[in-house]
């Protein structure tokens, strides 16, 4: 079956330009960065022109930049190594509560280890209110943690303002920039960015490989004790292959970046306004206006978004939906949760999330195998008949 894929903000294939420049790092130049000899520089040099591209894109030095295994090691790296570089001038980390688990996570092991940890609120669109943000700030607050945009709900954070206030208050501030890294442009010093995560599988890059941005002078610990790579932060060899896809997608993917924002953009407003003129009682989840280009949240009213992403699936087309599933009781999304949705419309979301192939066909596509599915669930949708009843 041809496959429509709608779920870029969970992972993307990698582009050919980026395999091409992989390959010969699997095989030929296989030399350890580390080692002194020919093949083992040319790796180095591989990774080293890796760097220059990253720092290029966030307007740093390449000594800023660490390359880690994946986007929630970044996390790890940049919180806990804040954290235990940092625990004799405080124990305090402000964070969301909209994070992903990796953020979340990690801030729940660090208040095991006795660090005290602010959940920030959103708003129903998502954004973090300014004020609470600076009010919570304590003598303690050692570092400030919010995410460039939401993965869920695609709602773009007023990073900027949030880092002027960090920067004022003299705390590190770091961003989990995973989802936006591909899709916005960002300047680390125009946006008050001590440390910024990103990951190369999402967008057009291998998995397996991420990186951490962290401003020269931040204080933070080593994430695994090992050989000297990566400025001794991250022992282990290097995944030079990995390291060298990263550097070309990020790469490809600014050259393009404006093209690309107009295409997935259109694709997205087309396919909420079909959804919003062709559906009934449904809700767009998120900013209207501030979100990820690609990202459409959207509650289907009645129905499990779940039972809608599997009968999807069945024809060939891969979503994503606002809830885990587990032992047959579906568990609210908590960033739906977070934004004020009650249960049962958190239920029912679907999230689609647009990418470099797909076209205007694929979601007339999908818009036609919505409608039906959602028609045939609510058919069966006890809450949907009680509703049709009543009214
Ligand atoms: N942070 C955000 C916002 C994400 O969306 C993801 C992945 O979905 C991650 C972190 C984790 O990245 P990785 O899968 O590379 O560990």
């Amino acid at each position: 079956m041809n496959i429509k894929y709608f779920d870029h903000a969970a992972t993307t294939a990698v582009r050919e330009e980026v395999l091409k420049e992989m390959i010969p790092y699997f095989s030929l130049n296989y030399g350890n960065a580390s080692s002194l000899y020919g093949i083992g520089r040319i790796s180095k040099k591989a990774m080293e022109e890796s760097r220059q591209k990253v720092a290029n894109v966030l307007h740093c030095e390449p000594s800023e930049i660490y390359f880690t295994g994946c986007g929630s090691e970044s996390d790890n790296m940049a919180i806990k190594g804040v954290a235990m570089a940092n625990k004799e001038k405080g124990n305090h980390i402000i964070t969301t509560k909209i994070e992903h688990p990796a953020v979340i996570n990690t801030c729940k092991a660090l208040e095991r280890d006795g660090f005290e940890i602010t959940y920030l609120n959103v708003d129903s669109e998502g954004f973090i209110c300014l004020s609470e943000l600076e009010n919570a700030i304590t003598d303690k607050t050692i570092l400030i943690s919010i995410m460039f945009a939401n993965n869920e709900i695609g709602t773009i954070e007023p990073i900027r303002e949030a880092g002027l206030i960090a920067k004022k208050h003299n705390i590190y501030f770091h961003t989990d920039a995973v989802q936006a890294i591909g899709n916005l442009p960002i300047h680390v010093d125009d946006f008050h960015i001590d440390l910024l995560s990103m990951s190369a599988h999402k967008f057009y890059g291998p998995k397996g490989v991420g990186a951490l941005y962290a401003r020269t002078g931040v204080k933070f610990e080593r994430f695994l004790d090992g050989g000297h790579q990566e400025k001794n932060k991250r022992g282990g060899t290097e995944n030079v292959a990995g390291i060298v896809g990263l550097g070309k997608a990020i790469e490809l993917a600014y050259q393009e970046l404006d093209e690309y924002n107009d295409k997935l953009t259109r694709l997205r407003d087309y396919y909420i306004q079909r959804i919003e003129k062709e559906v009934p009682y449904i809700k767009v989840n998120g900013s209207r206006t501030k979100r990820l280009p690609g990202n459409a949240n959207i509650s289907f009213q009645f129905i499990e978004g779940e039972s809608l992403l599997l009968k999807l699936d069945l024809k060939g087309i891969c979503t994503s939906s606002g809830s885990a599933c587990s032992s047959g009781e579906a568990t609210p999304s908590h960033v739906l949760t977070a934004i004020g949705l009650p249960a049962e419309i958190a239920n029912g979301a679907l999230r689609v999330s647009i990418g470099a192939e797909n076209t205007k066909e694929e979601i007339d596509y999908l818009v036609e195998n919505i409608k039906q599915i959602v028609e045939q669930l609510r058919s069966i949708s006890p809450s949907y008949q009680e509703f049709i009843k009543g009214k």
